[in-house]
């Protein structure tokens, strides 16, 4: 095991790395010896660790591997050797008491006919102006001018939902429809609107994603929607009505996820390719940006001379000395969204086949990730494991905690059918991740750009999702520390040789 926080001494560095998450498991990997890595829980992972509760095992919220990028696959292979398996996604939203696959717009079979009647109409006005006035209220600059994105008809998949809501008492409630600007959307309402169309918007995107984040989707952008928001087609939304939708095609059609011990496998992974460069229970409590200097939660110190952050982009400015203002500001002015996890081990087999389900109406929760499916070996004998996931922020606040959240999941289990009444409920815990999702608001770039270009004059990089303010899983997440290690190898190389600067720390 590799060493605490106890044998920690004053020391010097090349490159420290605050934080053992994905990111920081692989910048430290990375930069070999001249790497100290410092994580302040007792194990590595960060939001990829896993819990053990009376022999079922959960994650962090649910969590699967999944890229397109090659050096990825090499890092699974490396991390996880034979104890990995593929499996088909099934991913799948329940409303108006049916379960239709994910993605909502490419397969409506199933749902009410004048459901489907509002989706198609809708996805159809939103590309070619209103068919007729009188039946839709007028909205004569309502998105027929604006081409989208990507118009070919791919229905990417969307794995964490991402949507928003600002009261609980949003959900399900039409408020109003935009006015909607001519051209592109001006933002995340707005897109919904002009690319899916108002059916969908009713039916499941608005209600879904005002579940989901926390703030007016009008204050998000949707630079972040790239790639992971599945676009409609006319012709596969009218064969997705009218049949069953096959099973899905893409690039997380298929995806991974150990077979033992859970995603916190995958990280662990890593332990044996780092030895005592790695420090488990050892907090970063101020750093001196002048001096090059971190100060560790016991007191000890250790200069760097290049400093690779994975923590929270707002926490690390927090303990900085000599922040100015603006930056100060900035950091204050980063949004974020908590996901509160409800872990269920059901005294049943099998619940579902399903891997994922999301939630647009009144439960509690907005996405179940199907824990039991994910690996069998995550399940005590005989049980099945769920993880209830419920996203939370001061303007969305829990509507109950402790054991009373706990029942309410239990219940609306129960009402969506996943639980029967007479299932015994073996193992019920929480985990809370107080910064899960960043909110992509109109201001985030721009603050992110501020900050990043300040530390950086300090010889700070900022690496991984929470320190780069960026939407990125875990695959990312590992690109991520990989990019911030060469960096810092590049900057070392040319200041050994006595060059100027030949790299910037940033990575844009
Ligand atoms: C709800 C949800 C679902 C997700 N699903 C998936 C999925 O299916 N697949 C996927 O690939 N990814 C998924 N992700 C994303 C994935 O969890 C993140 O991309 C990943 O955890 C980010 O890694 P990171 O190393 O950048 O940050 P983190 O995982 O947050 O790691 C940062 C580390 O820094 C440590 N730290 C913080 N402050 C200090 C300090 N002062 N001193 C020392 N250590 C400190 C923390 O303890 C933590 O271990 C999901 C995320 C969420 C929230």
């Amino acid at each position: 095991m590799p060493p605490h926080a106890s044998t920690v001494r004053s020391a010097t560095t090349p490159a420290l790395v605050i934080g053992a998450g994905p990111t920081g498991l692989s910048a430290a990997y990375h930069l070999g010896e001249d790497a100290v890595l410092l994580e302040q829980c007792d194990r590595v992972g960060g939001w990829c660790r896993s819990v053990e509760d009376h022999g079922f095992t959960f994650d962090y919220a649910g969590h699967i591997m999944f890229s397109q990028d090659p050096y990825v696959h090499e890092m699974y292979a490396m991390l996880l050797g034979d104890n990995v398996h593929w499996q088909d996604r099934e991913a799948w939203i329940y409303s108006k008491q049916v379960y239709t696959r994910y993605p909502f717009q490419g397969a409506l079979y199933g749902l009410p006919a004048d459901v489907i009647t509002e989706c198609i109409v809708g996805a159809i006005e939103a590309r070619f102006g209103p068919l007729a006035p009188a039946r839709v209220p007028a909205e004569p600059d309502a998105g027929s001018d604006y081409s989208g994105p990507d118009r070919r008809g791919m229905f990417e998949p969307l794995l964490h939902g991402h949507g928003g809501g600002s009261k609980l008492a949003y959900i399900g409630v039409e408020r109003r429809r935009p006015k909607l600007g001519k051209g592109a959307p001006r933002n995340f309402e707005e897109f919904i609107y002009k690319v899916w169309g108002a059916g969908i918007a009713k039916h499941f995107a608005i209600p879904y994603n005002r579940k989901l984040w926390a703030v007016p989707l009008e204050e998000m952008e949707t630079s972040w929607l790239g790639g992971r928001v599945p676009l409609p087609n006319l012709e596969e939304m009218i064969e997705g009505a009218l049949s069953p939708a096959a099973k899905p095609m893409g690039p997380n059609a298929r995806f991974g996820y150990p077979l033992r011990g859970g995603f916190q496998a995958l990280m662990d992974g890593f332990l044996p390719h780092l030895g005592d460069r790695l420090r488990l229970s050892t907090r970063v409590a101020r750093i001196a940006p002048r001096r090059h200097r971190a100060t560790l939660d016991d007191g000890s110190t250790v200069d760097y001379d290049y400093l690779i952050s994975t923590m929270p982009l707002p926490a690390l400015v927090d303990i900085v000395d000599g922040a100015p203002e603006e930056i100060v500001a900035a950091a204050a002015a980063l949004r974020h969204v908590s996901v509160r996890c409800v872990n269920l081990g059901i005294g049943r087999e099998a619940l579902t086949d399903k891997h994922w389900i999301y939630y647009p109406e009144d439960t509690v929760f907005h996405r179940i990730f199907v824990q039991g499916n994910a690996s069998p070996h995550t399940n005590a004998p005989g049980g099945f494991g769920l993880i209830c996931e419920i996203t939370y922020s001061d303007a969305k606040p829990l509507p109950c905690d402790g054991d009373a959240l706990i029942r309410r999941c239990i219940d609306d289990c129960r009402r969506v059918g996943l639980v029967r009444e007479d299932d015994p409920v073996w193992a019920a815990n929480q985990v809370d991740l107080p910064v899960a999702y960043v909110v992509y608001d109109h201001e985030r770039a721009a603050n992110v750009q501020r900050i990043r270009d300040w530390l950086q004059q300090h010889d700070i990089a900022l690496a991984g999702r929470y320190a780069e303010w960026e939407y990125y899983n875990s695959d990312h997440a590992f690109i991520a520390g990989r990019n911030a290690a060469r960096r810092v190898r590049e900057l070392r190389q040319s200041e050994y040789m006595g060059f100027p600067r030949a790299a910037s720390l940033s990575s844009r």
